[in-house]
Order: structure tokens, then sequence, then C-alpha cells
């Protein structure tokens, strides 16, 4: 086989894509806005590190590079609640040691891709080239490079993977997408890491300063800092429009996160200077028109409270490989349909979740909640999986992990209906709740339960 396919975006989801698909015998040629990640520089605009969990390491596994990931990746365990009093409490994720997420540095897995896609000998790279426009008709696609030369190729075949302002989305055919963007930004700062390279919070944590309509978030880096990132709304009483000056800035960190302030010299300094960025929902249809596709975050962009984005966007990368036949088109559209469902849950579960990690971990129902989940999954291993296992430490399809939520709350609000304390929950109830309504929807998706 030697068929060409063009792949627009050299980000994580378009050069595991490549790399994927070179090694079924396609040559592919990657173009990419920006200079060659293996020169310098991170991804502007973007968080520095990123939760890497199973449906990413199953897709790295199809290549071979999940263990070189992992060696690189610091794990985390649960979540480190710190309530505004400096008090910590630890949740955590999974049943046992075995379930935990991983911290990565983005730009250290898209370094690790590209070059893998090198490697293969079946991809040519080339960077500075901006699409600004595909002709759907004449199958030509225009580039921009780096002197503004602007240049026409053939692109029979051409698979978006250009982020969540997708031009090829943009100029698709009777394409139809909305773009909700958040209220809320973000801006990152840093904890360094301490001077003989330990680390000065707990590392197999993901750390959350839980403050209602805002919070931060930490994870480790392998070199012993932690990034954080504070999200809070653009506009009102507390946003980042009323946080200019250093005055108002160490207010409101001593306020609000007295405990950090300690942790991130010259703060007051590096947040002024921070970029405040945008999250976007995006949602799209069709993905796909004739031998054209779009995939990752430009055909469906979701917020990261999930810590699910890419994942998704990996994910996406194993059911194109699995679908792709003799008839690209068919292909293309056979994996936009199976998809979409999945991409529209993971989308909706992102947003709950932003609600869930800045509202509800300091209320007091949530938290009784969580107490009896985790009772729960101790009694019943393996049977009762949370919405959160569900979604990151299993691959079923994320709208059954949506539904199974549904299910878990409907069973959660009757057992603890007139309850204060989970040690006074009716187990033997619970179990038969459990078996009757949610193992049926499991097992129906493959998991033994
Ligand atoms: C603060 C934050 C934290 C996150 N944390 C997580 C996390 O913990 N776990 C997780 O799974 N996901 C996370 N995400 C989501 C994740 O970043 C995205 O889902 C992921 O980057 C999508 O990858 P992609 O390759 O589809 O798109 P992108 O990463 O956006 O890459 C697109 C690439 O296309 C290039 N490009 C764009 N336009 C053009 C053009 N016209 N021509 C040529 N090239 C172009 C860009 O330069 C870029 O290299 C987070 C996102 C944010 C904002």
């Amino acid at each position: 086989m030697s068929e060409r396919i063009t792949i627009v975006g050299a980000g994580p989801v378009g050069s595991l894509l490549a790399l994927t698909l070179a090694r079924r015998g396609y040559e592919i040629d990657v173009f990419e806005r920006r200079p060659d990640p293996r020169r310098g520089g991170v991804a502007a605009n973007r968080s520095i590190n990123l939760a890497v969990s199973t449906r990413g390491l199953h897709a790295l596994h199809r290549v071979g590079l999940d263990r070189e990931v992992l060696d690189s990746a610091v794990p985390m365990l649960g979540r480190m609640v710190h309530a505004l009093d400096g008090a910590r409490t630890f949740l955590r994720y999974g049943q046992d040691d075995s379930e935990f997420i991983n911290s990565m540095s983005r730009g250290a897995l898209n370094r690790l891709l590209v070059e893998e896609a090198e490697k293969t000998g079946r991809v040519r790279l080339h960077f500075q080239e901006r699409l600004i426009a595909y002709d759907f008709e004449r199958q030509l696609a225009s580039f921009s490079g780096p002197a503004g030369l602007v240049r026409e190729v053939a692109a029979q075949v051409i698979i978006g993977s250009d982020g969540s302002g997708s031009v090829l989305r943009t100029g698709m055919p009777g394409v139809r997408a909305s773009e909700d963007v958040l209220s809320s930004g973000y801006k990152e700062l840093t904890i360094p890491p301490l001077s003989g390279g330990g680390f000065r919070l707990e590392k197999g944590a993901l750390h959350i300063w839980p403050r209602g309509h805002f919070m931060i978030i930490a994870l480790a880096n392998q070199d012993g800092s932690f990034t954080c990132t504070l999200f809070l709304p653009f506009e009102g009483t507390t946003s980042f429009a009323r946080l200019h000056s250093a005055a108002e800035i160490n207010e409101f960190f001593d306020g609000y996160f007295g405990d950090l302030v300690p942790l991130i010299p010259e703060l007051a300094s590096h947040f002024q200077v921070a970029p405040a960025g945008k999250m976007v929902t995006v949602k799209a249809e069709p993905w796909s028109h004739g031998t054209a596709l779009i995939i990752g975050d430009a055909a469906h962009s979701v917020v990261p409270f999930f810590g699910q984005g890419m994942n998704a966007g990996f994910e996406d990368v194993t059911l194109l490989d699995q679908l792709l036949g003799d008839d690209l088109a068919k292909s293309f559209a056979t994996f936009a349909e199976r998809r979409k469902p999945d991409t529209d849950a993971i989308a909706e579960l992102a947003i709950e979740n932003f609600v869930e990690m800045r509202d509800k971990v300091a209320d007091p129902v949530f938290l009784l909640h969580k107490a009896v989940e985790s009772e729960l999954q101790k009694r019943f291993p393996g049977q009762y999986l949370s919405r959160y296992q569900l979604v990151t430490f299993t691959r079923i399809p994320y709208s059954a992990a949506r539904r199974a939520g549904q299910i878990q709350s409907e069973i959660l609000n009757e057992l603890c209906a007139g309850v204060t304390n989970a040690g006074d929950v009716d187990y033997l109830r619970a179990f038969v709740l459990v078996r009757s309504r949610l193992s049926p929807l499991l097992r129906e998706h493959g998991l033994q339960v």
C-alpha cells in the first residue's frame, strides 16, 4: 500500500496519528504551523503538563510507547484537597495503588511522538506551514510558509488534527459547529523544586484548592517542581479583571490560598506576566466530507476538568485505526458516526467535573456521597466502579460511563437519604441496588462485574 495521507497539525493527536498510520504502511505528510518542537519551546497557550490515563496509554501501547511515557511521568493516586484553613484531605481515585493517573510534560510527549513518527521513514514533517484553506472540490490545500509564501499542495486524503480553532473544520461543506467558551480562564504558576531537587508538596497527588467559583490545581513534574493552574472567571467580583496590581494579587492569594503563597516566589510578578488562557467546548457535525476528516480537539475540544481531552483524542486514533478499510471515505464516515456520541458525553462530563472540583469538594453532601462511594468500592471490589474510574481507568465508551454515573447518583441519593455518616448506610440494600441497576450496564460493555 502506498496511499498518501496529509495531516494538518503535529500536536499530540496529529503526531500519534502520523505514527500509527505510518506503521500501517501509509505515506504521511504532516504540516504544522509552529516550529519543530524538538528545537525548543513548548506549545503556547496550553498546559505545561497534563494527565495521561488508560485510554491514552492504550493508544500509546499500540505504538509501543506506553512504557517510555510512564517512565517519564509522575503517578498521582488521588486528589489532595486543601481547605481554606490549610487542612488536607486525600481522596483516592481508584480502589487501590494500582489505579493512578500520570502527570506528563506536554512538550516531552509531543517531542517523543514527532521523533518516533519521523523514525518510521514514512512521515515527512513540514514545520512552519499553516493551513489557510482547503478546496474540498479540487482536493488542494493552501499553506502559508515561514516567509508568508503561500503554496498549494495536492491532498486527496486530508485529516485535520489542527486543534480547537481548526481551519479544516471551518471550511468543511455543510458543517455545523458550536464553540462554547467557558466564562472562566486559567493562568499557570510554578512551585519550584527544593534546592536538592525534592518536592514541596506530596508528589503522588493532584492537589486542589477548591474555593467556590474558582480553584487552583497543582500537578508535579519530574524535576521536583509543580505546575499550578488557577481557574478563575474572566469577569466579576472575584475575577482576572480585578487582579492587576501586586497588592490586589497578593491580597487575593493571601486570602484564599495562604498555604500556597510561601511556595511560589515572586508570585505577583509571575502572575502579572502569565497569559490567561481560554477553555472551549467544540461540538461539530459532520466530522468528515469524502476523504477529509477532523479528529482530536479539531472535532471535539472539551474543557480540561476530567483530564481527558488528549486521552480522548488518542482514543480517536485507536478507533480510527481499527475502522480503516480500503474505502477511506466510508471508514471516515463510520468513525465519525460511532465516535460522536462518546465525545459529546465526555464534553458534558468535563463540565460536570468542573462544577464538582470547584464547588462540591467542600460540600458535606458531596463528601458523604464520596465516602459512601469509597465504601462501596471497598465492599464490592471490581463491581462498583465510580464514574471517575470508568472514565479514567477503563475504555468503556464515554457515553456508557456517563450513563453509569447517572445510575450511581440515583443509588447514592437513595442510600444517603436521612443518613449523615457513611457507617450508617444499609450496605445489603446497596449490594442489591448495585447488582440490579449498575452491573447489567457494565457487563454490556465487556466489564467482568
Ligand atoms: C489547561 C489545560 C489542561 C489540560 N489538561 C489535560 C489533561 O490533563 N489530560 C488530557 O488528556 N488533556 C488535557 N487537556 C486537553 C489537551 O490539551 C487537548 O485535548 C490536546 O492538546 C488536543 O490535542 P490535539 O493534537 O487534538 O490539538 P492541539 O494540542 O491543539 O494541537 C493542534 C496542533 O495543530 C497546529 N495547528 C493549528 N492550526 C493549524 C493550521 N492552520 N495549520 C497547521 N497547523 C496548525 C497547532 O500548532 C498544534 O500543534 C488540557 C487542556 C488545557 C487547556
